[in-house]
């Protein structure tokens, strides 16, 4: 299957007719396991590299990345073998946990808006403002420590982020800013399995966290709002991608075909050299090539 079409699979262009349901965690595509995706898997990595070199030195365009899941739905993982293709002097990942002090002094889009990608640039943002809709909406006892003034607290409010969050993306997609997010589709009895080994392996005991057993007593909330979420937030200029969680394998896959896929509509070349800055290299050549 090629990049474009994997991309385009998993991508919600109608986010009136999204139903979180019609997505199957376990989703492998045509791919049997991780063995027979291996080479896919490497020739994404490489591809990646190359168009990054490219975004980086032609300085127009960022390229935003943004994730979110369920706990142990594999961010970390997926974030680590995007990065493992990309150049780190070009590329910056930022987590968002439960907001500072000096955080809940401003809106809820000012702590991402000065971790957003410079041009030339890939940002990757681990957990998002999307959590503004998600986590916020789940335990609405979060929204009073924001101290938004009362009478702005409406019936509508969900609506009104949703509807700040596409203006703010169009703003972003407008001055030259691709945003893709992957929301990393996990199944409860997948997310039991991991828990389970954090629990039992030596090595993974550090990733466990009392606290995500607690926020499981919540998971329809939590599926709900990610649903009414990607819903109102899918856009042309900033999609969802609902990527199939269940094998990390096929994940890493989907992530990385959409990046692909992503770069390559851009077109991306290196700058040309003018005249008057060949002129200044061949003349640079000849002092080298005579000393
Ligand atoms: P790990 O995979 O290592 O557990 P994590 O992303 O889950 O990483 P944690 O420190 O466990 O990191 O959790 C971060 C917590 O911060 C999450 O529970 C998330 O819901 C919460 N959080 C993030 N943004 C906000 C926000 N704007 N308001 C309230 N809570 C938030
Ligand atoms: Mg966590």
């Amino acid at each position: 299957m090629k990049t474009g079409k994997l991309a385009q699979t998993y991508c919600v262009d109608n986010g009136r007719h999204f139903r979180l349901k019609d997505f199957d965690p376990a989703d492998t595509g045509h791919w049997k396991s991780k063995e027979h995706a291996e080479q896919e898997l490497q020739d994404g990595i490489f591809r990646m590299a190359n168009l990054q070199d490219q975004l980086y030195a032609q300085d127009r365009w960022s390229l935003l990345l943004i994730f979110q899941a369920m706990d142990a739905a594999g961010k970390d993982g997926a974030i680590k073998h995007v990065m493992s293709g990309v150049n780190p002097q070009g590329c910056e990942v930022y987590s968002f946990k439960a907001p500072s002090n000096e955080e809940l002094q401003h809106d809820f889009l000012w702590r991402t808006t000065c971790k957003l990608p410079e041009r030339g640039h890939i940002g990757i943002f681990n957990r998002s403002y999307y959590e503004e809709v998600l986590v916020v909406r789940v335990h609405r006892e979060v929204l009073k420590g924001q101290k938004i003034p009362d009478s702005l607290v409406g019936k509508n409010l969900w609506g009104e982020r949703f509807e700040d969050i596409r203006h703010f993306e169009k703003h972003m997609a407008r001055n030259g800013t691709v945003i893709r997010k992957f929301f990393l589709h996990l199944s409860k009895k997948e997310q039991k399995e991991r828990f389970l080994k954090r629990l039992e392996e030596p090595e993974k005991n550090w990733k466990f966290s009392a606290g995500d057993i607690h926020e499981r007593e919540y998971w329809d909330d939590y599926q709900n709002a990610y649903e009414d979420m990607i819903r109102n937030t899918t856009t042309n200029y900033a999609p969802w991608y609902v990527v199939p969680a269940d094998n990390k394998w096929f994940s890493r896959l989907v992530v990385s075909a959409v990046i692909v896929a992503t770069l390559e509509e851009l077109n991306l070349s290196y700058p040309k050299v003018d005249s008057a800055k060949k002129k200044e290299l061949d003349r640079a050549k000849k002092l080298l090539v005579n000393k």
